[in-house]
Formats: C-alpha cells, structure tokens, sequence
C-alpha cells in the first residue's frame, strides 16, 4: 500500500472470457468445480485444475464445488474418494459443504434421456459395440446410420425402461442421441450415453445397471449444480459441441460453458496413473506417497507446502498450448517458500569426527545461534558445543586439491557459529580410510565475540559429538532421466537407479526434540528436509530432502 508500485493486472484468457460473459450478462455469478474420477491418486496436474479452479471462483466471489465424476464403477474406489478430499483440502481450496457425487445424480440424468427420447433426440440401439465402431465412420468417411435410429418414441421409451429394469444383458443394447451421423466431428454421430452394465457401484450399489457415459453424464452434472464455467482440458474440446448440445436439448435454463485449457506436464517425473500404478505394484515405490512420486500425497510426504505448490501453479500460468514445465521451477518454488519460515539447523549427513585437541575435557558450551539469518523474527537458539564433533567428512582432505578451503593439515578454518581452528592431522584404519580428524582451536576467536584479529578462507558446520542425535536421510533424484529417455525399447519406464538413497548414520543438534511429521527446516549446505510422516519416530528421525540448497532454475530465464 504505502510503496505506489503501479499494480500490473494481467489477466488469463480463461479470466477475459468469464469477464465477457459477466459484462454481457450471460452469467450474473461465477461457480466452478473440480470433477476428479475417484480411480487413483490426484496428482500435481490435478493440484493445477483445483487451484485453477478454486482460485476463480474466489476471484470472482463466486462458489467452488468439488464434486466426484463417478458414473463408471470399473475402477472406482473409497479409498480414492478419501484421499482426494484430504488433497483438495491441504491445498487450501475450500469446498465448505459443497462435496457432490455424480451418482447422486442418476436419477436426473434419467430423467434427461427420457426427455431426449420424448423429443425424438435419442434412441435405443442394438448394434453390437463393434457395429457402433464400423457405422461411426472416421474423419475421411460420414458415418451410416443405424438401422434402429427411427424407432417410435413409445418403443424407445419401453425399451429405454426395459434397459433399466434389467431385461437386457450387458452391452445388448444402449441409449444413443440422436444428432448427425454425418457431422465433420465424429463425437456428434449419434454417440452412445447408456450402457447396459451390472456393476455395483461404491455409492449407488446395485440400484442401476445402466450408467450413463461421461459425454453425457458430465454437462448435466454441470448444469445441475448451477456451475457457469465447466473448466477442462484441451483434450475435451472436439467435445465441446456435444456439451453444448446435452445443456441444450436436456433444456437447462442458463447452462454452463465449457472452457479448455493446457494440461500441466512436468519433465524427468512420471505423471500418469498407468505408470504410477505399476510402479506402486511392483513395489518399486513405496506407495502412492512414495516422495519421488508427484502425487499431491508424495509431495506432501517430501515436504513441499500448499504455499510452494500455489506458487507454481501462478508461475506456470494458463494456457491453450500442451507443453512441459522444467522440474526445477518446482523446486525454486518450495526453496522461495521455505528460505524465510524455517529454521537453519547444523546436520552432518557423512559425519567424521574432528577432535579439538586442547579444548577441556568433559565440558559443554552452549553457543547462541541465530535461527535464520535473513530473519530475525525467527530467534536464537543454543546450540552446544565440545571437544569432540561431527563434520562432513568432504569437508577434510589430507592432500588438499587447488582452490580446497577446508580442513587439510595446516590449514584454519571457522567452525561455524563457534571458533577456528587449525588443523594438525588424521587418523586412519588399516585400509587407509581416515577415520579421526584432528585440529586445535583459538579460544580468542569465538563467534560473536567481536574478534578481528585474521580471516580465514573456510566456514564449515559441525554437531557436537556428546549431545548429537543419529537420525536417518533419504536423499532423492528424478526417478526417470529424461536426457536419457524416459522410456526402455519395451515401453517400460528407464529408471534412474540412484533416484533413492538413504544415509542410516547421520548427525543432528538436539534441537530437534519434537520434531514431528512434516516439519521442515534447512540443513546447513545440504538442504531443506522434511521429517517423514510414515517413518519417523521420536526415537529414530527420518529425514526427506526435500530439495538441496543450489537452484539451477531462475525466474525468467
Ligand atoms: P489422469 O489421466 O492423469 O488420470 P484424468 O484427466 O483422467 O487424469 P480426472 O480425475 O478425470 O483425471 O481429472 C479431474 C480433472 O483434472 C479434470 O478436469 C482434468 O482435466 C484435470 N486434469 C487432469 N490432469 C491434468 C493435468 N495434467 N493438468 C491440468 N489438469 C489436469
Ligand atoms: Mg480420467
């Protein structure tokens, strides 16, 4: 407010089309939804479509619904159904009391095809899946005809009954609308939207054996809850004019629109449930929630906030063109979320311990630490201190290469936070393998104390040894290396198999009493990690990285 930086208002197309119909008085309000199929875990493609939207029907005062497309029981399952309200809800896209079903519906999408049947708009078929193919015809070809296209509307109407009541078997027969079999869009040559299927079904159970196609199910869906702008993907838009048409004939007043947009594709990730789903059942992930997955679930079990995720969405934008989005601008968006809020902590992932030789015996110092160095808000903590400490085992080289900072013999350096010291050897085992790195300190030179005296070159960080905590890290890369395709010759996924490490013996600072699932703080030049909500213990913490320190993307690039 008080900074008169001119506000740049840009607004998407999808925005420019509902300020249109607004300003034209096609709609006086705006409601939207999100429709997921219950049929597997949403993913970051989904978490787009929520807050995509959610984020409309706020900007426009309007309501937002979510509401489960389940008109084809096949797949359907409760435990999808949970695990999406719980996403939407973490993503802060709030629904309130506005959850609907689709099977709620079926009685009104009934209802619809009896009034198309009444009208002359739709009839029943008996032409065989396979003959329904043949007469469809394809772009070059019209389609033909079927034989059945003029029956009465009073045989129509029984047989439609009859189809309900179960005199059929699967598949004999179908309810067709009735349109254009020559029309140049090939979802207009009178497509099926009934099917004959004794399914039992999660909600409806066994009340229905016909069910109703997407097609035809899903603007009557729309229309029913009052949505005015019905958002989807591009792959939707040749069916736009059955839409509009279903909206039309089925005489909804003030019927919604349909409006595409560009999917979400991310690179080196595996977004699509086929491959997710055989991945979870080979056991190659640990579940839906594995944190290499881009499920919301495993994003959430990695770390990353509903606040990193909107920002991505924002930054990504919307659009009419498909293209994939660098996996890297996700993870500037967690480490822009997360920089400011957490709090910087000292944890040896491949620890070595450094002797200070003339530091006294059996003694505890603590030190004061700041939190957050850009923000002061987050406070001090103490930190203690002794004669025996973890460091990073890189971060000692007997024989130092060029341009090396660090401890090698000789050489002072600044523990941080404490004081320098100079190193004075090592310890090896009979391999060779340093095992003990050995050093003295200044007690002039401690941190805070104001000492000016000499600078040195190297900052390393440390975990007292007597007081450190042995927790677990797991570490994480790309699951599949799109440099090096995505696919095998066979079709199956090229995965990369560093993707998971996990390092059993690494340090932290007790101040991680506490620490419970999804916390999250930034390691001292390893990273931001979170504790893990399947794993972790108080007794043994599991750490995820859930994004190292260094970005190789930047804003504009
Ligand atoms: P998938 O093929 O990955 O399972 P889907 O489209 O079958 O996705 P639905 O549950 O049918 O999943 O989709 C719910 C909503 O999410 C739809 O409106 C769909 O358009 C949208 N959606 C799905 N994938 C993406 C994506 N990658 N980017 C943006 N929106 C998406
Ligand atoms: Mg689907």
């Amino acid at each position: 407010m008080e900074d008169n930086k001119e506000e740049i208002i840009s607004k998407n197309f999808i925005e420019q089309e509902i300020d249109k119909d607004l300003s034209e008085g096609v709609y006086n309000h705006v409601q939207t939804r999100f429709p997921p199929e219950p049929n597997g875990y949403l993913h970051i493609g989904h978490a787009k479509s929520i807050l995509l939207n959610y984020g409309l029907a706020k900007k426009y005062g309007g309501k937002f619904n979510l509401r489960f497309d389940d008109t084809n029981p096949t797949k359907e399952k409760t435990e999808f159904v949970e695990s999406i309200i719980e996403d939407v809800k973490w993503l802060g896209a709030e629904f309130d009391d506005r959850l609907y079903f689709a099977s709620n519906y079926f009685q009104e999408m009934y209802d619809c095809a009896v009034l198309l049947i009444k009208k002359g708009k739709a009839f029943v078929c008996d032409l065989t899946a396979d003959e329904i193919r043949e007469y469809r015809g394809d772009f070059k070809t019209p389609g033909k005809e079927s034989p059945y296209r003029n029956r009465s509307v009073e045989e129509n109407l029984k047989m439609f009954e009859e189809m309900k009541d179960g005199k059929y078997k699967d598949g004999e027969k179908v309810l067709r609308a009735r349109i254009d079999m020559s029309s140049p869009n090939i979802n207009m040559r009178d497509p099926v939207i009934y099917r004959v299927a004794r399914m039992t079904h999660h909600n409806t159970g066994d009340t229905w054996c016909i069910y109703p196609m997407y097609d035809f199910a899903h603007p009557i869906e729309d229309a029913i809850e009052h949505i005015t702008h019905s958002i989807c993907t591009l792959e939707f838009e040749d069916h736009r004019p059955l839409y509009d048409w279903v909206v039309k004939e089925c005489e909804f007043e003030n019927p919604p629109r349909q409006i595409e947009f560009a999917k979400l594709y991310l690179t080196n990730v595996v977004t699509g449930k086929r491959y997710i789903k055989k991945l979870v059942e080979d056991n190659i992930v640990d579940g839906w929630e594995d944190p290499r997955l881009v499920s919301i679930a495993a994003l959430r079990r990695r770390g990353y906030t509903p606040e990193s995720l909107r920002m991505f969405v924002d930054l990504v934008g919307v659009s009419k063109a498909n293209s994939s989005v660098d996996y890297a601008m996700l993870e500037y968006c967690i480490r822009e979320d997360l920089k400011l809020k957490r709090p910087r902590m000292m944890a040896i992932l491949d620890p070595i311990k450094l002797v200070i030789d003339n530091y006294p015996e059996d003694t505890t110092e603590y030190l004061d630490v700041a939190n957050n160095l850009e923000n002061p808000e987050l406070g001090e903590r103490k930190v203690p201190f002794g004669k025996e400490l973890y460091i990073e085992r890189e971060d000692f080289m007997e024989e130092p290469i060029k341009k090396y900072f660090r401890l090698f013999p000789g050489n002072e350096v600044r523990l941080m936070n404490a004081y320098f010291v100079t190193c004075t050897g090592c310890e090896k085992d009979e391999n060779g393998n340093v095992t003990v790195v050995h050093c003295t300190y200044d007690p002039e030179t401690k941190s805070g104390s104001g000492f000016e005296g000499r600078k040195v070159k190297g900052t390393i960080h440390w975990v007292a040894a007597l007081t450190a905590q042995k927790v677990e890290c797991r570490l994480y890369e790309n699951i599949v290396d799109e440099e090096k395709g995505k696919l095998n010759e066979d079709g199956s996924l090229n995965l990369n198999p560093n993707s998971l490490t996990v390092l059993k013996n690494c340090y932290v600072e007790p101040s991680f009493e506490g620490a419970r699932a999804y916390d999250s703080y930034q390691f001292v030049r390893n990273g931001f990690f979170c504790v893990d909500c399947k794993d972790s213990t108080p007794e043994h913490l599991v750490f995820n990285r859930i994004v190292s320190l260094k970005s190789s993307f930047k804003i504009g690039k």
